[in-house]
């Protein structure tokens, strides 16, 4: 069975929808003139670490598109460039050549001044760590990168987000009085709270146990399917795969696959071939 358990209905969900701006998959032409169709599109990327002998291909000529409202899993062994596709196209890091773009924008032609505003305006990050600040209570963290941008939030959204992620009771508890999983609840509400362009979530369950991760996971995916969010997952787990609209699977720093609407059975099958493939080859 794959896993559809449904995340916690908000009352205003469909207005929230409606709402949700140029970045709703029902408008892909902005008011500036057409825009790309793709949340994020990656075109002959490529990132070398090193030089010598420590050089490593870590991506190579890597092309993907991240659809808009969709959610997509990023798969692959350990070491086979998941967490340098994302740092790449969420601007973490300089690619060596190639393109990566987020909707429109060519994050190379971008001075650091230019980057540092993309990210903070347009992309939201949900690391498995959850990388909050401990002094500050949940609510403080959720607003945080808006507070520090100067940016007043829409408090309709907030309590949009802040009711879909089950958080109402919580929000005045600071990180250390909060479980994993309601840690993770406040991280995921921070990528929801300014609307990005894209969110990118690395391992978002890997620090939590099977339930509270079900729970991430089932989030993400209402965000996606009920707020217009576009979400890319790095994950080497094929039941949290299962969630996503597509898996793309990398192996040695190379797109080889991908599987649309995958159920966790279906993904452990596909790495199973691979690694029958990667032992007679
Ligand atoms: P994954 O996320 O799939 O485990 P990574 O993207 O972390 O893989 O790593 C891909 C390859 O690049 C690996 O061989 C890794 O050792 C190498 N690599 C990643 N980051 C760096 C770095 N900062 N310096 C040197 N090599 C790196």
């Amino acid at each position: 069975m794959p896993p559809q358990a449904a995340a916690p209905v908000p009352a205003r969900s469909s207005a929230a929808h409606s709402s949700a701006g140029p970045t709703s998959p029902t408008s892909p032409t902005g008011p500036t003139g057409p825009t790309s169709p793709a949340a994020a599109t990656a075109t002959g990327l490529c990132k070398v670490y090193g030089r010598g002998e420590t050089r490593t291909v870590a991506l190579d000529s890597v092309s993907v598109e991240f659809g808009r409202g969709q959610f997509t899993a990023i798969m692959g062994p350990s070491g086979s460039g998941k967490s340098t596709l994302m740092h790449c196209m969420a601007g973490l890091d300089s690619v060596s050549a190639g393109s990566a773009r987020i909707g429109d924008t060519e994050l190379s032609a971008l001075n650091d001044r230019q980057l540092t505003r993309l990210r903070r305006d347009s992309v939201g990050f949900v690391f498995q760590a959850f990388n909050l600040l401990p002094t500050l209570t949940a609510s403080e963290n959720i607003t945080l990168p808006m507070d520090i941008a100067g940016r007043k939030p829409d408090r309709r959204w907030l309590d949009t987000v802040v009711s879909t992620v089950g958080l109402a009771g919580r929000l005045d508890h600071r990180p250390a009085q909060l479980s994993g999983g309601q840690q993770q609840r406040v991280a995921v509400a921070r990528a929801l709270a300014s609307r990005p362009e894209i969110i990118f979530a690395d391992e978002p369950t890997g620090n939590l146990d099977s339930g509270a991760g079900a729970e991430i996971l089932a989030f993400l995916r209402y965000s996606v399917r009920e707020l217009g969010q576009t979400v890319v997952m790095v994950t080497h787990d094929p039941t949290a795969a299962g969630y996503a609209d597509r898996v793309v699977f990398l192996a040695d720093g190379r797109l080889t696959d991908e599987l649309d609407a995958p159920t966790p059975e279906g993904v452990l099958d596909r790495m199973r071939r691979f690694d029958a493939k990667a032992r007679t080859s």
